[in-house]
């Protein structure tokens, strides 16, 4: 007999996650590598954060919480959301949980019956379209073009509702593209939404503090305030505040949909780690500077990889405007022969060949549903981002 749920059969385990564990492998196998896979910023925790969060231990703040999280949090997170997004959320249309994945999972579980559907823009972040399966949804993936940004359309979006449709899930910035929605990307995206009045809208800004150019990326809400009864803003400390493993996301939502994912939360995890909690206070009402220069870090190592890989010939680059990732399309290379005489057919054979020949790790776009691309981290050190982006020069110029 499978031991396997009906539920989990269908879903795929985390290809970032698996494309980093084959470059450690392949290294602890004594091979020279340089894994470009990363989806966490290399900072340490800013100081301040971690000392909050020492302090809290030795205060004693060390057991379960409400399930939404303190008081004080909600409050810093809800300072947060007006702050930056002029969003005024009360203290019960908010909860931190485990990260923002579960905020997204937590969503989906609450909401979702069998056979509704979720429109996702692609490129879309890995974990999306599985969450929705798990939930029992269908992930209904809309394709979006790079001249037009990798953004979402209003007419593409118009064209995918149908009378099963219960989300939209939009990602700004979006990982693994970069782009940004701005207020006037978003008013049309808004408008659509506003004449179909049963679809939920999850907007999952975790980006929102690494972005590098004018573009400033909008939130649903903030564009369209009568959307807010039926969406869901996610942030988290994770991308901002390079705290990615004190597993610390939160959202603003609906009352209703709070209570209903605070039910479903105090039946699995309870609340996040005292510990995080604290920690998050502490980056939310500290000293902001720390983000942008993490920020402007990002945005030079962005620079110095376009500009070594400019010259190699068939990786086709936008200029990502925000998170940390670079998306090339690969597809110029389709048909043609690697250095080492590796047919090479699609982004998930480049990959591997860019692996096993020069040692370089990225993440197939097949991955993101979006093949003929690649996806490069650049959250490394300068040398050695360098390094990679030299092999992968190299690479394709030895294709033929
Ligand atoms: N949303 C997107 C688009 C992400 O890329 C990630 C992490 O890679 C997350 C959510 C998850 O963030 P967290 O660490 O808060 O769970």
């Amino acid at each position: 007999r499978d031991i396997v749920s009906r539920r989990l059969a269908g879903i795929n385990p985390s290809e970032t996650v698996a494309a980093a564990a084959r470059m450690s492998a392949m290294k602890a196998a004594g091979r020279d590598v340089i894994a470009l896979t990363s989806g966490s910023p290399d900072f340490d925790t800013p100081e301040h954060v971690r000392q909050a969060a020492t302090l809290a231990i030795e205060r004693g703040e060390t057991r379960y919480t409400d399930v939404k999280g303190t008081a004080e949090l909600r409050r810093a997170i809800a300072a947060k959301f007006e702050r930056d997004s002029g969003i005024r959320y009360e203290l019960d249309e908010i909860m931190a949980s485990t990260g923002a994945k579960q905020v997204i999972y937590n969503a989906m579980l609450a909401t979702i019956n069998p056979g509704d559907e979720a429109i996702i823009p692609a490129p879309c972040w890995v974990s999306y379209p599985d969450i929705v399966g798990l939930a029992e949804g269908k992930p209904v993936i809309v394709p979006c073009k790079a001249e037009s940004g990798f953004k979402l359309q209003a007419a593409q979006l118009e064209v995918a509702i149908t009378p099963k449709t219960r989300w939209l899930i939009l990602n700004n910035p979006c990982n693994p593209t970069g782009a940004v929605y701005t207020k006037s990307d978003l008013r049309p995206l808004c408008d659509v939404l506003l004449r179909h009045p049963d679809i939920l809208i999850l907007c999952d800004d975790i980006y929102e503090k690494i972005v590098y150019g004018t573009a400033k990326p909008a939130t649903i809400v903030e564009v369209e305030p009568k959307l807010k009864d039926r969406t869901v803003t996610v942030n988290g400390c994770s991308k901002a505040y390079a705290m990615t493993g004190w597993r610390l996301g939160f959202c603003g939502a609906p009352r209703e949909l709070i209570t209903e994912m605070t039910k479903l939360q105090g039946q699995s995890t309870s609340p996040a780690s005292s510990i995080g909690q604290a920690a998050a206070l502490a980056a939310l009402t500290g000293p902001q500077d720390v983000v942008t220069m993490m920020a402007q870090s990002y945005k030079e190592r962005r620079d110095l990889a376009l500009d070594i890989l400019r010259n190699a010939p068939g990786l086709d680059c936008r200029v990502p405007d925000g998170a940390f990732y670079l998306f090339p399309s690969v597809r110029a290379c389709f048909g043609r022969t690697s250095g080492k005489g590796r047919q090479i057919e699609d982004d998930i054979g480049l990959a591997a060949a860019l692996a096993e020949e020069e040692g370089v790790g990225v993440v197939c776009g097949t991955a993101f549903l979006s093949p003929g691309h690649v996806r490069m981290s650049y959250v490394i050190d300068r040398e050695s981002l360098q390094e990679a982006c030299r092999r992968m020069v190299r690479f394709f110029e030895r294709m033929t």
